[in-house]
């Protein structure tokens, strides 16, 4: 049952287009009529994800793109070179096959390297990967644990199953990889750090309490990742049990089961009771198989860090999915900045292995450090290659890290709108009470601008959480609260990532802004740092200048921070510290203990008793 892949037409006739990127600019209305077209290389087959990755532009773009051409593809699903050129050509991209034998890295349009070229030929049918997903207490662990003992029986004896991780089972002779951490948070903090370990996400809802919140927010997750969505309902054993029920409530978040005319398979289980296990199984393999998920063995190989650990005798301790290439023991592997020799493999069973092909879970020992989650690991072919790479991360992550500021995520995506390389402004609304949701979408959607369109791919009600944050990271989304906050990770992470939290009360004031931003136009907002606090104790004339003694009561003054004078609680003035003093030396800074002066710029009435409050500006969107 594997659907040919129509063929397409080629791509528009070369002459029209243009072949660089430096395109200049050129008025709306002409762009409009001769939309600015990038050139890309790209190998004669790769996965969506690669296509994506190479374009810079969604999977699920790319994957709507495909289906307007007839094609029903997932994220990880192979396409040839043609039906790659006809979508990157609906995308604004020239593509051009990379010279044939070239399988050295590929880049994306920014430079940025992507994976390797592959060989068509060489391609073999790989086992899915499949991450459980759903509510709190709907049973995901319990399932895990229900399809992992399915498999016992099966094995040789003594197969007891480790943690590693992950595990993979048999079925009728073809193999599932089952991802052990379950929920939609890990999903998409590896997609947040640039991994698709996941093929295939399995919904687990209860049957007795139906589509909860987590529930949605897992659809949502699924969905921007472009995975295709299996659903478990779960706990038919209970006597409230109503598989119907979850159906119509799964059909409003536009998940429509197959019995009911729509295309998404959804599978009565009871995990408690080890009932429908073998079924969902089966539904694995069928939707992987339209998948056609393939990969080539024969290279070196590359994946992803599943877990990673220090153990006090053996070492730095991670388990891999392996998702191109064969691991094998005495392979020099570079991951994330650390890298390694293998000394030994384990599979998910404990069993010591030399080998490891396309979508095996298995635990390496033999790094040098403990990498983190999701990062992602090349074999490479000697130990000076793997130490220089490993040298060259963490030398780009040392210079990254001292530039005052990571590149913001939404800097770029409003570059990119700015360019009209995206049209689509991808949005996740929090608010305060589910009602707030539906007409503040429904004013969103209608936006309209020249440039771009709000695509909501996530909504919800409550403060805004890590996880709104981890997506929006993984989809290049900015995130509306309104009359509500971000949680203090939330913030903390937001930060870090460039992520834009933009916080509302008034539903006016919430539109204007994001059609700011649909524009291309939204100025990043700022929010107060306090650095410390100084106590004025005495007063002096300098020159013609009132300085302030003072005492610095926390944190510390610097020179050039911003700086309010606070009377009886007020602020009175605000300013900047001009001069900084401690006895008779100018100084940088003045912290908390100690005694000195401080000038504050324009301002000529500073009292006895005031204090002064410095602070700093950060952006936060
Ligand atoms: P998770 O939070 O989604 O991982 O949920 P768990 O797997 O921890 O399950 C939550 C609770 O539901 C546990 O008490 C399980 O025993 C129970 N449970 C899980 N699956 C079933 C089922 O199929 N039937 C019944 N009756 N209870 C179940």
């Amino acid at each position: 049952m594997s659907p040919k892949m129509p063929r397409l037409e080629k791509p528009r006739p070369t002459e029209e287009l243009t072949t660089t990127s430096s395109t200049p600019a050129t008025s709306a209305a002409e762009s409009a009529e001769k939309p600015p077209q990038k050139s890309v290389e790209l190998p004669k087959a790769l996965t969506v994800k690669q296509l994506s990755d190479l374009l810079e532009i969604s999977p699920v773009d790319i994957i709507k793109q495909l289906m307007r051409n007839g094609v029903m593809a997932s994220i990880n699903q192979i396409i040839d070179f043609d039906t790659a050129a006809v979508v990157a050509a609906d995308l604004g991209f020239e593509a051009k096959e990379l010279p044939k034998g070239k399988t050295e890295a590929i880049t994306s349009i920014s430079g940025k390297r992507v994976g390797f070229a592959e060989d068509i030929d060489s391609l073999k049918p790989r086992p899915p990967v499949v991450t459980i997903l759903g509510h709190v207490d709907h049973g995901k662990t319990t399932l895990l644990d229900a399809i992992r003992e399915s498999n016992v029986i099966a094995t040789e004896a003594g197969g007891i199953t480790q943690h590693i991780g992950a595990y993979q089972v048999e079925v009728h002779s073809q193999k599932i990889t089952f991802l052990d951490t379950p929920g939609h948070e890990a999903f998409t903090a590896m997609r947040a750090r640039g991994a698709q370990a996941t093929d295939i996400a399995v919904l687990v809802v209860a049957a007795d309490d139906g589509v909860m919140p987590q529930t949605v927010e897992a659809i949502d997750h699924a969905k921007a990742a472009g995975v295709p969505i299996i659903v478990a309902i779960n706990k038919i054993d209970k006597p409230g049990a109503n598989p119907d029920r979850i159906k119509q409530q799964l059909s409003d978040h536009s998940l429509l089961a197959e019995d009911w005319g729509g295309n998404t398979i959804t599978v009565p289980v009871s995990a408690k009771k080890r009932e429908g296990i073998s079924d969902l199984l089966e539904s694995i393999l069928l939707v992987a198989e339209m998948a056609e998920l393939k990969a080539n063995p024969n290279r070196p190989a590359t994946g992803v860090i599943l877990e990673a650990k220090l153990d006090t005798t053996k070492g730095p301790l991670a388990t891999v999915l392996v998702q191109s290439g064969t691991l094998e023991v005495g392979d020099c592997v570079v991951v994330g900045e650390t890298w390694g020799k293998l000394k030994a493999m384990f599979n998910d069973k404990g069993k010591r292995i030399k080998k490891a092909e396309p979508s095996t879970p298995v635990e390496i020992l033999g790094l040098n450090n403990v990498p983190q989650a999701g990062d992602t690991f090349v074999a490479v072919f000697n130990e000076r290659t793997a130490k220089e790479q490993a040298q060259e991360r963490q030398g780009a992550r040392e210079r990254a890290a001292s530039q005052p500021l990571k590149p913001r995520t939404m800097e770029q995506v409003l570059a990119q709108i700015r360019a009209g390389e995206i049209k689509e402004l991808n949005v996740i609304l929090k608010t305060d009470v589910q009602g707030s949701v539906e007409p503040i979408q429904n004013s969103l959607e209608r936006l309209e601008a020249e440039k771009a369109k709000v695509k909501i791919i996530h909504t919800g009600s409550g403060s805004v959480s890590e996880s709104d944050v981890l997506l929006a990271v993984a989809s290049k989304a900015m995130i509306i609260g309104f009359n509500t906050h971000p949680e203090p990770g939330a913030v903390r992470l937001a930060e870090a990532e460039g992520v834009s939290i933009r916080l509302h009360s008034i539903i006016y004031e919430l539109v204007e802004d994001v059609n700011k931003a649909l524009a291309g136009l939204l100025e990043p907002t700022f929010r107060e740092v306090i650095e410390g606090h100084a106590e004025v104790r005495a007063v002096f004339q300098v020159k013609k200048t009132r300085v302030a003694g003072v005492f610095v009561t926390d944190g510390k003054i610097t020179r050039d921070a911003s700086a309010r004078v606070l009377r009886g609680g007020k602020a009175v003035y605000a300013s900047t510290v001009t001069s900084l003093k401690h006895f008779k030396e100018d100084v940088k800074e003045l912290s908390s203990g100690f005694e000195g002066g401080i000038g504050i710029e324009g301002f000529g009435d500073i009292q006895v008793g005031d204090i002064i409050e410095a602070y700093r500006k950060e952006r936060v969107g």
